[in-house]
């Protein structure tokens, strides 16, 4: 699924598998659990497959069903 250069540096970008990663999209936001994201290994740019993006798609217009809703706390940042 990874496995190629960076497209941002001479690293390589590396598959990791992620607990828990958040995909914006234009009807909110996703969750995704046990994702493998590609994670370059020098400058640690994140790249998502496309299967990961059509996921998020499907689940956010309710193609797909999803396991469970949690809410998102939300903050600005401010001092
Ligand atoms: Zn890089």
């Amino acid at each position: 699924m990874y496995g190629y250069k960076c497209e941002y540096c001479d690293g390589t970008v590396r598959e990791k598998i992620l607990k828990q990663e958040v995909f914006k999209h234009r009807t909110g936001f996703v969750i995704l659990e046990n994702v493998p994201v590609g994670v370059c290994d020098e400058c640690g740019h994140r790249y998502y497959h496309a299967s990961l993006l059509h996921r998020v798609e499907e689940i956010a217009t309710g193609k797909k069903p999803y396991t469970r809703q949690e809410s998102v706390p939300v903050a600005a940042f401010a001092q």
